[in-house]
């Protein structure tokens, strides 16, 4: 079963909101992950009340299929909130060389207070998000291994273990999989078009025509260099048709098969062969 195709219902929520309350009071620090690509609408809608007041660090994943310019602004942003904010790339491990430096800072506090008294201290830390996230890629990743063997599915009980990680802190081996905010429509349809609850949406053609209606206002130029368009039809739909005759899907009558046209760029959206995008920008608060 897909991560992302995960089905959320009220008991559920509860069982999930109880199972991470349990692992919360086992680890010292919080790594809340989000997708780059959507900051803010990556974010579970409950997690400041679970978490309290324990330290946390925040990660933008997938840094590398998202805008930089935007990254850049995520990042400020969420700093002058004061969030301890890093940028990675899990595949690849690009921006984690900084990661533990982040966790000595939110741990600031603790770790000093550990060698005022000459004690042994080993930071605890557990990874939560939505689904499809890079939860368990980063795992991995800063477990140093390959492939995880079973899924993040909430409710699959399994013994949890901690993963030694290089610097010599502790990581819970399971994420806490919280579900995302279901509540605002704008949201469900981000969180659509790169994919994390795919199966909430059916209709594709719709999705796809949504998606280039927000395209076309920053990323212009991106969609014209993608399917070789010399200027963009003004009506979604008809732009929709544009793609899909540049890529050949004609249907009896030489008429386009939009529910094509739709697949081809929702899949090369959410491969990042469109470039590097970022749906949101950082809220002014
Ligand atoms: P989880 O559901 O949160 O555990 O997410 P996964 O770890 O299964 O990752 C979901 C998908 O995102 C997988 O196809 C990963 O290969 C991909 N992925 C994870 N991290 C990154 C990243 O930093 N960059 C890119 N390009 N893809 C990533």
């Amino acid at each position: 079963m897909n991560a992302s195709n995960l089905q959320w219902f009220p008991g559920h929520m509860t069982k999930t909101k109880r199972q991470i309350a349990d692992d919360l009071k086992r680890v010292d620090l919080v790594v809340e992950l989000v997708d780059a690509r959507l900051p803010l609408a990556s974010r579970n809608p409950m997690l400041n009340e679970m978490i309290g007041q324990k330290p946390r660090i925040l990660v933008m994943n997938k840094a590398d299929m998202a805008d930089e310019e935007k990254n850049r602004a995520f990042i400020d942003a969420f700093k002058a909130q004061g969030i301890h904010t890093l940028l990675v790339n899990s595949n690849s491990g690009e921006g984690l060389n900084q990661f533990t430096q982040l966790v000595n800072q939110a741990l600031a506090e603790k770790l000093a207070r550990a060698k005022e008294k000459g004690m042994r201290y080993i930071p605890r830390l557990m990874i939560v998000g939505i689904p499809n996230v890079g939860k368990s890629t980063l795992i991995n990743r800063l477990a140093g291994r390959k492939s995880m063997k079973t899924g993040d599915r909430p409710g699959v009980t399994r013994s949890k273990q901690w993963i030694k990680l290089q610097n010599g802190y502790e990581l819970l081996d399971t994420p806490g999989v919280l579900w995302p905010k279901f509540g605002d429509p704008e949201v469900a349809l981000l969180l659509a078009f790169t994919g994390a609850i795919r199966d909430e949406v059916t209709d594709m053609e719709e999705l796809a025509c949504l998606l280039l209606k927000r395209l076309r206002v920053h990323y212009a130029d991106a969609l014209c260099a993608r399917y070789q368009l010399d200027e963009l039809a003004e009506d979604d739909y008809d732009l929709l048709e544009q793609i899909g005759r540049k890529r050949g899907c004609l249907q009896s009558g030489n008429r386009v098969n939009t529910e094509r046209a739709a697949a081809i760029l929702l899949d090369e959206f959410r491969g990042a062969k469109l470039g590097r995008i970022t749906l949101e920008n950082p809220e002014v608060k």
